[in-house]
């Protein structure tokens, strides 16, 4: 094993994704001691650059965990001595070869191992491919390749896009990232379900009203607006994202989740075949239960923000929703008739993502009866927030402290700036790491997507093909008001619109 090497290429190391994420994230496996011993870092991009001009780039986007200074600019010489360049075409197999020639240097004879992220538009994905695998895989160890969405724009897309990936990899290859399965409050999800005996036994329909996934920024697509034009946030954001957390928070009870099992393949297989399982059982997203929106401009305090179709990326006639909210649901024993409610938008009021759980109401309850039908909506609601600011907490009712009976709600709180103090790290890190290992639980398989996909796609036509209009609310807002009429059908309430306690 330790002479084993693992060469880890950032194709479209130029980007910003590069910048931001993946160079990062690679230095804070490094700081962690969680990289193997020999290993090579390059970076491949068409932009000429040289070694000492990637790593200057490379330096100003690395930092170090808060509660581990000591040691930072040291750790990080260290780590950019190990970090190269090679400048070249995606669709060009000598480039690639020429990187694989200098990977081989590096490697010095050892059984080499060779991830390739691709972190480039989605229509050179197989170009690169192609020549990475041609040219520059590994011949006596792994080769990997990473690959981040667009996965495709619908079934048909996605499908092909597989189909080509798989002439030049098998599936054991592939790693498609969902980076809300790399995060923190997410994989804690099957934890706090399968390890805690309250939780469990109320995640069914008999107890759990509606479960709810809100995902919101609060700014818009500020001039980079191109991309996202052609997608949209149903595919942005609900076909991945959120469907993969609601497959998670859903899926049965797997075979076991042992600390030591969860690193288990075998394991690992059968519960991503859990997941694809609640997927199966779900009735592919229905027109009259989708609203979309897009957002306006709007001036507030003198201060006036544009409208979507401002931005000089996106046609001045674009329908493309900003925001869509769907119920979803799930035919089988432990689901029938529960609304998974999803809310996905831009340019909003706040910046969140988060599972709101709603349980129902107590039966007979004793204290309405006796004290009035004030308490009438406040039934329990289990918040689990991803991100920012992580936290956990549970609503319930309590009675104000005093001679009198007076009740009110309180939140039980975790919350993981208090509790934790370690800073939590990226989801690209636990990915990346992942994807060194193996270990391939948090990645999507192709059957998986496209379950995903066959969910969607019919409405992601209906919407095109009948050009409807999206319902414009102001840059700023809560959405729009169509998001409460849906949610109100299947008599719930969304979880995020009464007064936040402060988490605190
Ligand atoms: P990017 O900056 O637009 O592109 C990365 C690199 O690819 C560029 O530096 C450029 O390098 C090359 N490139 C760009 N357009 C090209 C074109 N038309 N033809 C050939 N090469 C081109 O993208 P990114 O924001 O880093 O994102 C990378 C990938 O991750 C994309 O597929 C994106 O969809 C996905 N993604 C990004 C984010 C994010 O936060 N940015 C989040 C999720 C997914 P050279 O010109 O030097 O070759």
């Amino acid at each position: 094993e330790n002479e084993s090497t693992v060469s880890i290429t950032v194709v479209g190391a130029s980007g910003d994704l590069a910048k931001k994420k993946i160079f990062p994230a690679l230095f804070a496996l490094y700081y962690e001691g969680c990289l193997p011993e020999h290993f090579t870092i390059y970076g491949y991009a068409r932009s000429k650059m040289t070694d000492a001009e990637l790593r200057n780039m490379v330096s100003k986007t690395l930092t170090c965990r808060i509660d581990k200074r000591e040691n930072c600019g040291e750790k990080m010489d260290e780590f950019l001595k190990r970090c190269f360049y090679h400048s070249g075409q995606y669709d060009s197999g000598e480039n690639f070869a020429q990187l694989d020639k200098k990977l081989k240097e590096h490697e010095g004879g050892r059984v080499s191992n060779r991830l390739f992220y691709l972190s480039i538009p989605p229509n050179i994905f197989i170009d690169a491919v192609k020549c990475a695998s041609t040219a520059a895989s590994s011949g006596i160890g792994w080769t990997r390749v990473i690959v981040e969405k667009p996965f495709g724009r619908d079934s048909e897309s996605s499908a092909a896009l597989t189909k080509a990936l798989k002439q030049y990899l098998n599936e054991d290859q592939i790693f498609r990232i969902d980076h809300y399965l790399g995060k923190e409050l997410v994989e804690n999800l099957s934890v706090l379900r399968f390890s805690n005996l309250i939780f469990e036994p109320l995640w069914s329909r008999q107890f759990i009203r509606s479960v709810q996934l809100i995902f919101s920024e609060d700014f818009g697509t500020e001039g980079r607006g191109g991309y996202f034009d052609h997608y949209g946030i149903i595919r942005d954001i609900m076909q991945n994202h959120l469907l993969q957390i609601l497959a998670l928070f859903a899926m049965e009870t797997p075979v076991s989740l042992d600390a030591e099992d969860i690193r288990n393949e075998k394991v690992n297989l059968c519960e991503l075949s859990t997941e694809v399982k609640v997927l199966r059982s779900m009735r592919p997203l229905r027109l009259e239960d989708v609203v979309i929106g897009q957002y306006k401009s709007h001036t507030k305090g003198g201060v006036t923000y544009p409208a979507y179709t401002d931005d000089n990326t996106v046609p001045k006639d674009s329908l493309t929703p900003t925001f869509a909210a769907a119920a979803l649901f799930i035919d089988n024993a432990r689901w029938d008739g529960v609304p998974f409610l999803m809310k996905a938008g831009k340019a909003l009021h706040n910046k969140r993502a988060e599972i709101r759980v709603q349980f129902r109401h107590v039966p007979g309850n004793l204290y309405n009866r006796k004290f009035g039908t004030d308490l009438d909506q406040a039934t329990n609601e289990l918040v689990i927030r991803v991100q920012p600011d992580e936290a956990i907490y549970l609503k319930i009712n309590n009675k104000v402290p005093g001679l009198g009976m007076r009740l009110d709600r309180s939140n039980l709180n975790l919350h993981y700036a208090d509790r934790y103090s370690k800073e939590i790290p990226d989801a690209y890190e636990r990915l990346l790491l992942d994807a060194i290992e193996g270990e391939r639980r948090l990645f999507i398989r192709s059957d998986e997507l496209d379950a995903a996909w066959s969910l969607f796609t019919p409405v992601l036509a209906e919407l095109e093909e009948k050009k409807i209009i999206p319902e414009y609310y102001p840059y700023g807002s809560r959405g729009p008001v169509g998001a409460h009429y849906l949610a109100a059908r299947y008599n719930v309430r969304w979880g995020d619109l009464g007064v936040e306690q402060s988490a605190a």
